[in-house]
């Protein structure tokens, strides 16, 4: 039993689970636990972890249920995590469903949004995809920040991610349709899950989005 707002993005590569948590984060006062962003910062910082996972991520495949499983239940135990968080990236296997729910008790996931976007356009997304090495701040290949390559937020290096280019989007793609879809029937069979259209406007999407936080008494 917990009473943390726990609320599980899904959705493929680019679908916008990153750029919704960051404004969900603000409006809710939770935390957006991003396992890739705990993984890539691993892997600037040259870690232990960093370095065994490095080429794992650059291919574009995943890393070991019980690794990722580890690295949240670390994140669930600090402080800021204590109301609630938005996660962003995991579960994406059955293993880490599972140990999701040992973590929090079958009745700790509030609400699981599945953001759909279809193929076609995750791929264009994906591609013209620039990121912050620092903070994870996310731009187009057309933003100031990504021609002049330095972050608005921070100041950081703005880069195409190892793993935004095609091979690496094909092999996620297919990843995501073979291990990570089948949480949705999963979770659906809880009536946990609400489909909210991602090929919109950011703006538009998170409206939608605080509409349904606000249904189930969370925003
Ligand atoms: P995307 O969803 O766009 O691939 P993420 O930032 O969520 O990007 O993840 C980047 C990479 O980090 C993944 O391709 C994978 O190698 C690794 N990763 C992130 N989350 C998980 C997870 N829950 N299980 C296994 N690997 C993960």
């Amino acid at each position: 039993m917990t009473s943390r707002a726990i609320v599980v993005l899904l959705g493929k590569q680019g679908a916008g689970k990153g750029t919704q948590c960051d404004r969900l984060s603000e409006h809710l006062g939770i935390p957006h636990v991003s396992t890739g962003d705990i993984l890539r910062a691993a892997v600037r910082e040259r870690s232990p972890l960093g370095q065994e996972v490095e080429s794992v991520l650059a291919a574009g495949n995943l890393v070991s249920d019980d690794l990722v499983n580890r690295l949240v239940e670390a994140r669930f135990a600090q402080p800021d995590a204590a109301p609630g968080a938005l996660l962003d990236g995991f579960p994406r296997t059955p293993g880490q469903a599972e140990a999701l729910d040992d973590l929090l008790g079958e009745d700790g996931i509030k609400v699981v949004i599945d953001l759909e976007v279809p193929s076609e356009l995750v791929i264009e997304r994906l591609s013209s995809r620039r990121v912050c090495q620092e903070c994870a701040a996310i731009y187009k290949d057309s933003d100031v920040a990504a021609i002049s390559g330095t972050c608005e937020r921070c100041g950081g290096d703005v880069i195409q991610r190892p793993d935004d280019f095609p091979d690496a989007i094909a092999r996620r793609l297919e990843t995501y349709e073979r291990d990570t879809a089948p949480l949705k029937e999963f979770y659906e069979r809880r009536g946990l899950v609400v489909t909210v259209d991602g090929s919109r406007s950011p703006d538009e999407v998170t409206s939608d989005l605080i509409a349904v936080l606000r249904e189930r008494g969370l925003a």
